[in-house]
């Protein structure tokens, strides 16, 4: 009897985690893996210089699998555009030579938002950026933007724009993203605000080189609570390449002598970043 009941107990356990991690046989198969669990994803491969000494970028596309992110009338799934332009981003840091670079996925995967940077804090990335494309209801909204990490957006349409890219870790209704930090400490909040600063410079190198070679949004650098960007421990940027609502974005976006010249034009703000980068405010 007691072991029944044992064995009805795990049976009810695994029921309910089943139930809670969106792993029950109904529905499309869905890999789920959540941030901190043991089961944690393999790695994935670093391309690039074989000298483990030099810097590791690590490139994030945006959603995937079965989150396709934003779509529009001109530009079809967000989640195909980023997975191109992070491949275009990581050819040209290849290209250029000198640093290590690692994509979160280099397929049509989904991953959890905290795993993603979970990724390039498990490979000792030197910095992480995670790309993404824009919708907008107005048509005429346009150009790219450079998002840093702020607890709260810098205006209404960036904090309405992270409660969307952040809605992506809520599967089958159960938010995964809800272990809110416990940042009580001076020396956090520190780091926090070094690790905001040096994010900060990394942004403004982005608009630099990329002025001339992509358009920019109005008002191109903005902060806003986006999950992806919340490491203590490493520079971080998530841009919105365009919008897919906007014909001329799109047909941009679509475009692959645009996407290289995007690859280009990123990769040579990381490669500026990385050499004028000072140590770390926190020591691993
Ligand atoms: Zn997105």
């Amino acid at each position: 009897m007691a072991g029944c009941a044992a064995l009805l107990g795990a049976v009810a356990a695994w029921a309910i985690l089943a139930l809670v991690y969106g792993m029950q046989s109904a529905g499309p198969a869905v890999r789920l893996t959540l941030p901190g669990s043991l089961g944690q994803i393999g790695l994935p491969a670093v391309a690039g210089s074989a000298d483990a000494s030099r810097p590791l970028v690590v490139i994030d596309a945006g959603h995937g699998g079965h989150d396709p992110g934003a779509s529009g009338r001109f530009g079809g799934k967000e989640k195909a555009v980023t997975l191109a332009l992070a491949l275009a981003v990581r050819n040209a840091l290849l290209e250029k030579g000198g640093v290590r670079v690692a994509l979160t996925r280099a397929d049509d995967r989904f991953l959890v938002l905290e795993e993603r940077a979970g990724i390039a804090r498990r490979l000792g990335a030197d910095a992480f950026v995670s790309i993404h494309a824009d919708a907008s209801e107005a048509e005429e909204a346009s150009g790219a933007t450079i998002y840093t990490l702020s607890d709260r957006g810098s205006d209404a349409i960036a904090n309405r724009l992270a409660l969307r890219e952040n809605r992506a870790d809520t599967v089958n209704g159960v938010a995964l993203n809800d272990k809110s930090d416990v940042v009580s400490s001076i020396l956090v909040d520190l780091a926090r605000r070094q690790m905001r600063a040096r994010s900060q410079r990394f942004s403004a190198l982005v608009l630099r080189e990329g002025q001339g070679r992509l358009r920019f949004h109005s008002d191109p650098e903005r902060e806003a609570a986006f999950i992806v960007l919340k490491s203590l421990d490493l520079p971080s940027l998530l841009i919105e390449a365009g919008y897919i609502s906007n014909s001329g974005d799109a047909r941009d976006l679509n475009d692959p002598a645009w996407r290289a010249a995007f690859g280009k034009s990123i990769a040579s703000a990381i490669q500026i970043y990385l050499a004028r980068q000072e140590p770390a405010a926190i020591a691993p």
